[in-house]
């Protein structure tokens, strides 16, 4: 079944280490680009395949009004085949977040809440330019349990600047505390030029070296497997049958549809991206001529290259037999040569026709996928 992606660039205020498609929120061009994004899920011409997720992504989608989700729901549902019980996520910020809110967001179909809270700690708030403290991120999540919400997502970054051990630490026991039920750790990516590196530069900021890292990494999840959590992915953890059923398509060479500016799709091996700026692509949309700039059939090799890294990103790996057959392809006796010295090392395991990473191997992940490519 699909998954159907929908971006909303808008913000509050710009967080200094964003690299996503983003901008400030004004009302008028979030009104005219809803209307925008209803049209071309109304015009897909993949109308009458199933789905069974939506996930609205951003920027911060908890900007629009519960009305504008529900007439996205409401257009998505009269497009494609939806099973009543369709995963529907809203990506939120703790600060534009109230019981009433999510009251009226449940109403207009959405059943589970992503919260990107980032830190616990008010200090790495600060640093990143967060508008939430650390206890509207806790309330935010009673409101959201208040407001009928029972599957709730928090992202935490670990690696901050002037992080230590002991700050992380902190934050995963209040995640814990807070008791989600899945939750994304990812570590802090610092792009070239981004306005946080500028400022760790003038504030003498620095990171943690390399073994804190992966110390930090390796302890929380450590510290969730305790909690009852269920690490499935490399970033990610969930309470059994909380996994984030739209994230799977990603990793388990699924497809997807994305819909607004800038926004990826991926359907029967054929790659497509929509134009990234949010005004061209309300008048290419408005305009008739379609937000698509770019399709791109994938080679057979790609698609096997993708469902190999992308794959081994899961916990439990990926079924090399079945990957194989897919693609026509016998994979040991194509990489088992690069792949063996990450075995001896105990970095990859082979089991049978499962091939995973252990959590040493995840982080080298991107050494060991290279193999890949
Ligand atoms: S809220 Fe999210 S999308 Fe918006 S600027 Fe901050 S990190 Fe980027």
């Amino acid at each position: 079944m699909l998954g159907l992606y929908l971006h909303i660039p808008f913000c509050s205020s710009i967080c200094n280490y964003c690299n996503f498609n983003r901008g400030l929120f004004d009302e008028g061009l979030k009104s005219r680009y809803v209307d925008a994004l209803e049209r071309e899920i109304l015009g897909s011409s993949l109308r009458g395949r199933t789905a069974d997720t939506i996930f609205f992504g951003g920027g911060t989608p908890s900007l629009l009004e519960p009305e504008e989700i529900g007439r996205l729901i409401t257009v998505s549902r009269a497009t494609f085949a939806m099973p009543a019980t369709a995963e529907v996520t809203l990506e939120t910020n703790p600060e534009t977040s109230s019981r009433e809110r999510i009251e009226r967001f449940r109403a207009a179909g959405v059943n589970r809440i992503s919260f990107g809270v980032q830190s616990f700690r008010e200090p790495e708030l600060k640093r990143l330019g967060r508008l939430h403290t650390a206890d509207r991120a806790v309330r935010a999540v009673d409101e959201a349990r208040a407001g009928g919400i029972d599957n709730v997502s928090l992202d935490l970054m670990m690696w901050l600047p002037q992080q230590t051990r002991d700050d992380w630490r902190q934050s995963v026991e209040t995640l814990v505390a807070v008791g989600p039920e899945h939750a994304s750790l990812y570590l802090l990516e610092l792009y070239p030029n981004s306005p946080l590196k500028e400022e760790m530069a003038r504030s003498g900021w620095s990171l943690a070296p390399d073994e804190d890292a992966a110390g930090m990494y390796l302890w929380s999840l450590e510290r969730l497997d305790a909690a009852g959590y269920r690490q499935y992915e490399i970033s990610n953890v969930a309470r059994p049958g909380r996994e984030s059923r739209h994230n799977l398509k990603y990793w388990q060479d699924g497809e997807w549809i994305g819909f607004g500016c800038g926004a990826h799709s991926t359907i029967a091996g054929v790659r497509s991206r929509n134009v990234a700026g949010t005004e061209e692509y309300i008048s290419r949309v408005q305009a008739g001529e379609g937000a698509t700039i770019e399709r791109r059939s994938l080679t057979r090799e790609e698609r096997l290259e993708d469902a190999l890294f992308t794959g081994l990103r899961l916990a439990d790996g990926i079924d090399i037999e079945d990957v194989g057959r897919r693609y026509g392809v016998d994979v040991w006796a194509r990489f088992g040569t690069n792949l063996a010295p990450f075995v001896a090392e105990r970095l990859l395991v082979r089991e049978g026709p499962r091939l995973r990473l252990t959590r040493d191997g995840m982080l080298l992940a991107n050494e060991i996928m290279a193999v890949f490519v």
